[in-house]
């Protein structure tokens, strides 16, 4: 891939001593496994609406009308839920060009679910929060891929993750360039397989937005498109689907594969669906028969190599 995807990323995660106690909250897969493949775009909103390092921290407790306010927790009558989502506002459309973001979890300001919030100043808080400025950047960017640290440590989640961003980077590209019918069927015609091991329904009905777009209604065929492929790819996989999608696949090969090695396929294949070895296995061995069979329409799957397989996310699947 010759641009590497931009990832924006909380500050504080990346190492920056950003927080409110001068520390930070280094999330070394980001910066040891992931900085070879993305190049990562730091935020802190905090800072920047000119907090200083270090300052009182902020929790989040129930407003009038229901509402969600951010408060200093030094003096609970200093708000900052305006500053923190004019930032986010005024963020957003920057990260047109970001291809996913990793937020830090239980933040006030960058949590994407789950942050505690007071119902009044002392009483004990729900889980129910989301920060100020997160919630700006999900409801300007809804197609964005957007995890927090810490659920990317399993390993399901973060592969999950990584191959919406990777697939998000080539629709930005795709968007790039200028789409018109065909590119949209081509970009469809790659993911199938793809998305059918996440959301079969959303796979039936992507192929029907693809099949009925026209010169004059692309733009909006396009944003149909995204909102329901990038909902679909969230959906997570499991054995019995990639063992479907694999069976599918296998089809393409049955009259150039010998009997043993059908055979072999369709142990290892079995062998994923009962959980007894991981996907990267069968699909090894379809990558293996596909050099020696080749077939463009199998070749160009994106479901065959989602992600560099240097980051071995498929190993634990
Ligand atoms: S969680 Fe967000 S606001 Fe808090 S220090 Fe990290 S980047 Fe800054």
């Amino acid at each position: 891939m010759e641009v590497k995807p931009k990832i924006a990323i909380s500050s504080c995660l990346v190492g920056q001593e950003v927080r409110f106690d001068g520390g930070h909250k280094h999330f070394r897969y980001a910066t040891e496994s992931l900085a070879t493949y993305f190049d990562f775009v730091p935020l802190c909103p905090e800072v920047a609406i000119g907090l200083g390092i270090p300052r009182p921290t902020i929790r989040l407790i129930k407003g009038e009308n229901d509402t969600t306010e951010a408060v200093s927790n030094a003096d609970r009558t200093i708000r900052y839920t305006e500053a923190l989502s004019a930032y986010g506002r005024k963020t957003a459309p920057a990260l047109h060009e970001v291809s996913g973001y990793i937020l830090k979890k239980d933040s006030p300001s960058c949590g994407m679910a789950r942050v505690k919030v007071y119902q009044n100043n002392d009483g004990p808080p729900d889980r129910t929060g989301v920060g100020i400025y997160a919630n700006e950047i999900m409801s300007a960017h809804p197609n964005l891929p957007i995890e927090e640290e810490g659920r990317l440590n399993d390993t399901r989640l973060r592969e999950n993750f990584l191959e919406r961003v990777f697939l998000y980077h080539r629709w930005l590209q795709l968007m790039e360039g200028g789409v018109d019918s065909n590119a949209l069927v081509k970009f469809h015609t790659v993911q199938k397989f793809a998305i059918l091991a996440h959301d079969e329904p959303a796979y039936r009905e992507l192929g029907r937005i693809v099949a009925g777009v026209s010169t004059s209604d692309i733009e909006a065929r396009c944003m149909d498109y995204i909102s329901l492929l990038m909902r679909a790819m969230k959906v997570l996989t499991t054995p019995k689907k990639h063992a479907n999608v694999l069976m599918h696949i296998m089809g393409f090969f049955k009259e150039s594969l010998a009997a043993e090695d059908k055979a072999e396929l369709l142990r290892l294949i079995d062998a994923h669906r009962e959980g007894l070895v991981p996907v990267i296995v069968p699909i090894t061995l379809v990558n293996y028969f596909r050099k020696r069979h080749p077939s463009a329409y199998i070749d160009g799957q994106t479901y065959l190599e989602p992600h560099p397989p240097e980051l071995m996310l498929r190993n634990m699947l």
